[in-house]
């Protein structure tokens, strides 16, 4: 059938590179660009010392689906990755963009308008006639994983918890799920939860790079009952079922996974929380892109909540977002390591 060509051509799992440009701290240290972008390669210039003290530059390269420059736009950003995947939301397609990296090297700006985007193109899917005539829905949910734990960043951090049904489908027990109308609702929403995220309970700042922040729009069927033995327009409407679910995850920044020898006490253990999550996440979508029939969700927290997004019809982006400046090349390191494993 038409579907299933349509869903082929789309890569179930696809690693994308993003490369933001040196900021303004990093030139007033005039720190160097070590990484230099063509076309889907990159390459990192790390420089070091030989035994005697010499210095020299090892280079790194790394291939991928893409690799996006620092001259590349949101929106280019947005067609590379997520606009493919809009069609086959409506044929039953769950799809997850991660966004990693270390803190400041730009995940919550690459993925801030991703999900803004995707309502758009959504909406004006859904106002063809092939869907409009449907009683098709668009729903708005956004949650954070703190520690293991699961709070709704729209619900005043309201904790949840998460449950599963028999069928592989995973429920997350007292979760909102707002209707979305229009771009507008969106984008209060994401501001609303991001700033949400990054007081949290303590007020800290840098809290939110020890959280994952999961945004999901769900796309359900909403299947209306005439009760016709009774009056003829008594129509009510039943909780809808998903049709297609997209999900958009700023994770926690990745060198806080090293964070387990830290002095304090919680900060050690929210940091053996991350590292369990990103190592299991890895495990999944490599298992996924294996076709193995055994996920290892069980691995985290992270894992478990989107189970049900790593079966059956289900498309991953992985944006990996680098600094350039040679004071981050460690991390830039380790975080093309990780992409590289993934794709
Ligand atoms: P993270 O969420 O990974 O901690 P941020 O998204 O907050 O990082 O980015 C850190 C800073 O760098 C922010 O001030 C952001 O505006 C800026 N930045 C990140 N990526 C880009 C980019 N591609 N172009 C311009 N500025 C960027
Ligand atoms: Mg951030």
């Amino acid at each position: 059938p038409k579907s299933e060509k349509e869903n082929t051509n789309v890569a179930k799992i696809k690693v994308v590179v993003r490369k933001r440009p040196l900021n303004k701290k990093e030139i007033a240290r005039k720190e160097d660009d070590v990484v230099t972008v063509s076309d889907n390669s990159l390459t990192v210039h790390e420089p070091k010392l030989k035994v005697d003290l010499t210095a020299y530059v090892e280079n790194h390269e790394f291939c991928f689906d893409a690799v996006l420059d620092e001259d590349v736009s949101n929106d280019e950003v947005y067609r590379a990755t997520i606009e493919p995947i809009i069609p086959i939301i409506f044929q039953r397609t769950k799809a997850t963009c991660f966004a990693y990296g270390q803190t400041g090297s730009g995940k919550t700006y690459t993925m801030k308008p991703l999900p803004i985007r995707a309502v758009e193109d959504l909406m004006r899917l859904l106002r063809q006639p092939v869907y409009s005539n449907q009683r098709f829905k668009l729903w708005l949910s956004y949650f954070e994983i703190y520690g293991g734990k699961l709070f709704d960043l729209l619900s005043e951090r309201k904790k949840l918890c998460m449950r599963e049904d028999g069928r592989q489908q995973v429920c997350i027990v007292g979760l909102q799920e707002y209707e979305v109308s229009d771009v507008q609702i969106v984008k209060d929403f994401i501001e609303k939860g991001n700033a949400e995220r990054s007081t949290g309970s303590t007020g800290a700042n840098e809290e939110s790079s020890r959280s994952h922040a999961i945004l999901q729009l769900v796309v359900k069927k909403h299947v209306e009952v005439k009760e016709t033995r009774r009056k003829i327009n008594d129509v009510k409407e039943l909780p809808g079922k998903v049709v297609g679910k997209i999900s958009f995850i700023d994770l926690a920044g990745s060198e806080r996974g090293a964070d387990t020898t830290d002095n304090d006490r919680q900060t050690r253990i929210e940091g053996a929380e991350i590292n369990k999550s990103l190592l299991a996440l890895k495990e999944c979508i490599r298992a996924l892109d294996n076709d193995q029939l055994h996920i290892p969700f069980r691995g985290s927290k992270l894992t478990e909540v989107l189970r049900d997004s790593f079966v059956g019809n289900s498309r991953t982006v992985m944006i990996s977002c680098i600094s350039p400046s040679v004071g981050s090349c460690e991390h830039t390191l380790n975080t093309l390591r990780y992409a590289d494993r993934v794709k």
